[in-house]
């Protein structure tokens, strides 16, 4: 026998312990290993009734190689193939940004403000993975929601998980507006917002810049989402936007330079003004105006 035959694999309690000492938050590291021993739908509850099993060797060379990846900055999600967003299990990878637990705060907005409505129609403008858009028709079945997306590669990562999850989001290929026809209830964004120079960028760098960076100051679509929407807004219909932690100010008025009233925020759940939301102002809203 070789030395290296004799090299002991990790048990599931060391291989946690390598990833704390090299310094990755334990929460990752208690997904990546769960995906590694292909237990990623047991929850973390199953590490600690195994933490005395020994990785194979293939499950200790995937870790491996997770941990490193990790650690470069890669999201989780990525390294999984999987994102919970808003109790639905999307697929992810590099070709859409990795959905963040902060944007579910503008799904539960425009809940609200389709509450009153039925069959509403929607449109989730940069869509991604699909996040937004899935969710809004998981949660309203009735709704008629369109996704538009600027990328031919995140159109496609958002339709295969709309096919699994079986549901009927209509997916257009274009630049905000531009392709769509009719007007919607609610327009829904989560669009890039990043300033160019922004420090965090670096950091960010596995996900894809043209879903992240929007000219100097951030704003470049914002501003042409803000243009562009009161033509396709029913009368009283929301366009609700995600921004930056330092943008709802200039948001509101971009918001209103275009028109829009009602103008108000919301916060994200590290209490951040995350999100920004405008009227639009004709008469004989469907929607009821929210004070
Ligand atoms: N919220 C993300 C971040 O700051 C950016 C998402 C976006 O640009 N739409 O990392």
């Amino acid at each position: 026998m070789t030395e290296s035959a004799h090299t002991p694999l990790p048990t599931v309690a060391q291989a946690l312990q390598q990833a704390a000492a090299q310094g990755l938050a334990r929460i990752d590291a208690q997904m990546l290993l769960l995906h590694c021993v292909g237990q990623g739908d047991a929850g973390r509850a199953w590490l600690l009734t195994h933490d005395n099993d020994a990785l194979t060797p293939a499950q200790a060379a995937q870790w491996g190689q997770l941990l490193s990846r990790r650690l470069d900055g890669e999201p989780v999600a990525y390294l999984t193939g999987h994102k919970e967003f808003f109790g639905l299990s999307l697929q992810v990878d590099a070709r859409v940004l990795d959905p963040r637990p902060d944007t579910e705060t503008l799904v539960e907005w425009a809940l609200e403000l389709l509450q009153p409505l039925s069959k509403p129609k929607v449109a989730d403008l940069g869509t991604g993975s699909g996040a937004i858009a899935l969710a809004l028709q998981h949660q309203r079945p009735d709704a008629e929601v369109t996704a538009v997306d600027a990328s031919l590669d995140a159109l496609a990562v958002a339709s295969a998980n709309a096919q699994r999850l079986q549901l009927p989001v209509r997916f257009v290929h274009s630049s905000w507006l531009e392709q769509l026809e009719g007007l919607f209830d609610a327009i829904v964004t989560n669009p890039p917002y990043i300033r160019e120079d922004d420090p965090h960028m670096p950091a960010l760098h596995h996900e894809p810049r043209q879903a992240l960076t929007s000219g100097e100051d951030g704003l470049d679509d914002i501003r042409a989402i803000a243009a562009q929407a009161p033509a396709r807004l029913t009368a009283g219909g929301w366009l609700l936007i995600e921004h930056g932690w330092d943008q709802a100010e200039a948001v509101a008025a971009l918001l209103q330079t275009a028109g829009f009233t009602a103008v108000q925020h919301r916060h994200d759940l590290a209490g951040i003004v995350r999100c920004t939301a405008g009227q639009s102002p004709t008469a004989h809203s469907r929607v009821q105006t929210v004070k």
